[in-house]
């Protein structure tokens, strides 16, 4: 007999690559997780594996010359088997903890899920004793025992378990972990079957080592998880794992760290320094917790995850990581004050998806809270949200919108003079929902556009009908969320929707804030001077909250400035208010708008308004805002205040 250097080769590529993914994972100091060290030990069984395999392949053509050769091989084989019957046990453990779930596995299941292992491993620990899994017979050649099938059944029972561990977390794993188990897979069985049936081609270990190397470059590498400038775990990272923590059920919580002047920090030390603060924080933060539970979502914004399920830890801590904020902090040569507010919320408790989170980390601190720390009940605004998220995502399909209008007067012979649009969401577990609650969740998670498209076509139905028309109502008001009107093709498509229902452009007055973001005036004003070109009137909304101002008015071509409610009430409290109010609308006028004043409630401020002449008067003095029947009862009498 000879040496097999074909088998060798195999063997010796086998160990090669494992041996280099081994490295590489050392190298990159991806050793601290759970999931890092079962995939150390996977690449290492498979390295010794292939290394007992080469000795053995050198020893076996002389084990009936030599004893001593004999004796190399009986380890050989021996160690191969020890080593081998923990692999697809030790695989299975790293898939479960790839898809988030070590925790889901309670001692009962441990034992179970172990007791396969401990019984072949057993076996193979006695084989000298009993010959079971193996024997070398009078020729000193190796024979299969009955055993040996027990441990492929075994291998096979962890391959199918890990398979529907991957199909149970599937919707909360990234596409490229997906594919690298899948390909893992494929390549494994591959391997094994071809070695089954040509016991000559040893393919085993090399399909394992290969497919082993494949994961290392999908599964164990983070660079997608990771920023670069600050080596922190990043958004994608919290979201996958978060996600694929919640869909294995763990009960965990999170800490939520919102430095509140994070700014302070590139102001002292130069706005080049912008990595300075969160690799500061994260450091300390790593001191409390391991390395990979410490994600930096935003600048100045760190969440902690607390494997534990009782939250007496995470608030332990939260005191601790606030504590550490009436102490300086040390950039360089200069030391400064930061101050910090933390958010603690149990996972599934209070929150319930990535989302969630998400949101979490990125809400405004609560102005009107003096809490360091807000936890528990303090967190039910995050709650709120998530509830009003979701009736804002069922409403259009579920038909809970609804468009109220609210009449406008001419002040001079108080007749009715138009109509603004206001919308409604009537939700079935949350009941009624006000639009200054929902419009702005509408306009983060971008259901805006389809939400101000259901009122333009409610709107221009409502004026096909020809009902405001007869009585008097020469344009109803819409209001557009800014964001939308800077988006491109706004212009054609508002004039698309509009010619559907073959009505007259100049029925439809747009209202806008001019908010913050809208600082691109250009674009704005060329959209707003599109749109009245085609007819279309517009309406510069809120006048005197902070974010209009005289320079919007007089640089984009509005018809109407409405005067926001409070400025009027300002006027009728102090002295003050009333010279806002006068000069504001003198000056309106000295730009050749007209002016409408919103949030008329009583006779007084409708004398108050008369001395100054404005044009218009919207407010529950006249009426509130009501469903459209009633909206047509109400004009259909023709009432007058
Ligand atoms: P807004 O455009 O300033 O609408 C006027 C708000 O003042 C309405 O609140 C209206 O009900 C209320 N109001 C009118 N008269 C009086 C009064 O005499 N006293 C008092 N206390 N309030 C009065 P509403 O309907 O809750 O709407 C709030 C805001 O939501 C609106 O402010 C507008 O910015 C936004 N909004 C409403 N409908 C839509 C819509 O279809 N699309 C968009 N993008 N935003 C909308
Ligand atoms: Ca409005
Ligand atoms: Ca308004």
């Amino acid at each position: 007999m000879k040496i097999d250097y074909f088998h060798i080769a195999l063997y010796a590529a086998a160990l090669l690559i494992s041996t280099t993914s081994f490295i590489f994972t050392v190298i990159q100091q991806r050793t601290d997780k759970l999931q890092n060290k079962l995939y150390i030990l996977l690449v290492t069984i498979v390295a010794l594996n292939a290394g007992t395999q080469i000795v053995n392949e050198f020893a076996k053509p002389f084990v009936l010359e030599d004893q001593a050769y004999f004796t190399t091989v009986k380890i050989c084989e021996y160690l191969y088997f020890l080593l081998h019957t923990a692999l697809c046990p030790a695989f299975c453990l790293y898939v479960l903890s790839v898809c988030g779930g070590r925790a889901a596995i309670t001692v009962k299941k441990n034992l179970l899920y172990s007791s396969l292992f401990l019984i072949t491993e057993f076996m193979v620990i006695i084989n000298p004793l009993t010959r079971w899994v193996y024997h070398f017979d009078d020729n000193r050649q190796f024979v299969r025992g009955w055993a040996e099938n027990l441990i492929y059944v075994a291998a096979a029972v962890y391959f199918v378990f890990s398979i529907f561990m991957l199909l149970f977390t599937w919707n909360a794993l990234t596409m490229k972990r997906k594919l690298a188990l899948i390909y893992f897979f494929l390549l494994v069985v591959a391997g094994v079957v071809v070695q089954f049936i040509n016991i000559n081609i040893k393919s085993e270990l090399f399909a394992e080592a290969l497919a082993l190397l494949g994961v290392m470059t999908a599964i164990e590498s983070e660079d997608d998880r990771i920023d670069i400038d600050t080596g922190l775990y990043n958004r994608k990272a919290l979201q996958t794992d978060l996600s694929s923590f919640i869909i294995n059920n763990r009960a965990f919580c999170i800490i939520c760290l919102k430095v509140t002047n994070s700014e302070l920090v590139e102001r002292a030390t130069g706005s080049e320094n912008t990595d300075r603060l969160p690799m500061a924080v994260a450091a300390y933060l790593r001191t409390l917790v391991p390395r990979y539970c410490v994600y930096n979502t935003s600048p100045g914004t760190f969440i902690v995850t607390v494997m534990d399920s009782s939250e007496k830890k995470a608030l332990a801590m939260s005191f601790t990581i606030i504590k550490r904020f009436d102490e300086p902090w040390v950039f360089g040569d200069t030391e400064l004050m930061l101050n910090a507010v933390i958010m603690e919320a149990k996972i599934p408790d209070r929150i319930k998806s990535a989302s969630d989170a998400f949101y979490m980390a990125d809400c405004p601190v609560p102005s009107n809270n003096d809490k360091k720390i807000l936890s528990g009940s303090d967190l039910d605004f995050l709650m709120r949200r998530a509830a009003v998220e979701s009736a804002v995502n069922r409403g259009l399909d579920e038909k809970n919108f609804e468009v109220y209008y609210q009449p406008t007067f001419n002040l001079s012979d108080r007749k009715l003079h138009g109509a603004e649009a206001l919308i409604r969401l009537h939700d079935s577990i949350i009941g009624n929902i006000y639009p200054d609650e929902f419009i702005p969740i509408a306009e983060q998670i971008g259901m805006i556009d389809a939400i101000d498209d259901f009122v333009l076509r409610e709107v221009c139905e409502f004026v096909k009908s020809g009902i405001p028309m007869k009585y008097g109502i020469e344009c109803i008001n819409v209001n557009l969320s800014v964001i939308e009107c800077m988006q491109p093709g706004f212009v054609k498509h508002i004039n698309k929707v509009t010619d559907e229902y073959r009505i007259e452009k100049k029925h439809i007055n747009f209202e806008i804030t001019e908010s913050v973001a809208a600082s691109d005036y250009e674009l704005l004003s060329k959209v707003v001077s599109a749109l009245k070109a085609d007819g279309f009137h517009f309406s510069m909304d809120d006048y005197g909250t902070g974010y209009s101002n005289m320079r919007a008015i007089f640089l984009l071509d509005f018809d109407v400035v409405k005067i926001d409610k409070s400025i009027l009430w300002s006027a009728e409290e102090s002295e003050l208010g009333k010279i806002i109010l006068e000069n504001s609308v003198r000056m309106i006028k000295q730009m050749k708008r007209e002016i409408l004043v919103e949030g008329v409630e009583t006779q007084h401020q409708i004398d108050l308004l008369t001395d100054l002449s404005v044009d218009y008067l919207q407010g529950y003095f006249f009426s509130k805002p009501i469903p459209k029947s009633d909206f047509i009862k109400l004009i259909s009498l023709g009432k007058e205040s």
